[in-house]
């Protein structure tokens, strides 16, 4: 698989669906906007753990997204900085070539380094396993 994100681009954060935040993610956003992560919780989060994440505004997927781009780039979770090498994605053909239907940077640029994609994919996996969890 090739992969390079584009600049200025905004359309995975415009898919619908949900942002799920880890601990880690509350405590480094809520200190790069110098917020208290009970504040940030407030403000920003819904859900109760370990599936929390990103209160949706009505005329956006998520809170952060702005017509530029992301407001919390260099600090953003998790789930935003590992796309597009999710689990559900690198698992089969059709799920990247869904994904590629929107995602400009899937088949483009140099090759992604498998053991790469798949530590991050890793990543995920353990932090989203409720997610990721078979149905009982
Ligand atoms: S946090 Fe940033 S990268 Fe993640 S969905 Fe929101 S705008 Fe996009
Ligand atoms: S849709 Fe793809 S190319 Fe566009 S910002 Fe997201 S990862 Fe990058």
């Amino acid at each position: 698989m090739r992969f390079q994100c584009h600049p200025g681009c905004i359309r995975c954060c415009e898919q619908k669906g949900f942002v799920y935040v880890t601990r880690e993610d509350i405590a480094r956003i809520a200190a790069y906007l110098c917020i208290s992560r009970a504040e940030f919780r407030r403000q920003y989060l819904c859900g109760s753990p370990p599936s929390l994440r990103f209160r949706k505004q009505r005329h956006k997927q998520c809170p952060f997204l702005l017509a530029d781009g992301c407001s919390v780039h260099t600090v953003k979770p998790l789930q935003c900085s590992s796309f597009p090498f999710w689990p559900e994605i690198l698992a089969t053909a059709d799920e990247r070539r869904k994904t590629a239907a929107y995602c400009p940077g899937i088949n483009r640029g140099p090759l992604v380094n498998l053991t790469l994609a798949r530590q991050v994919s890793g990543e995920v996996q353990q932090a989203f396993g409720n997610l990721y969890a078979p149905e009982p």
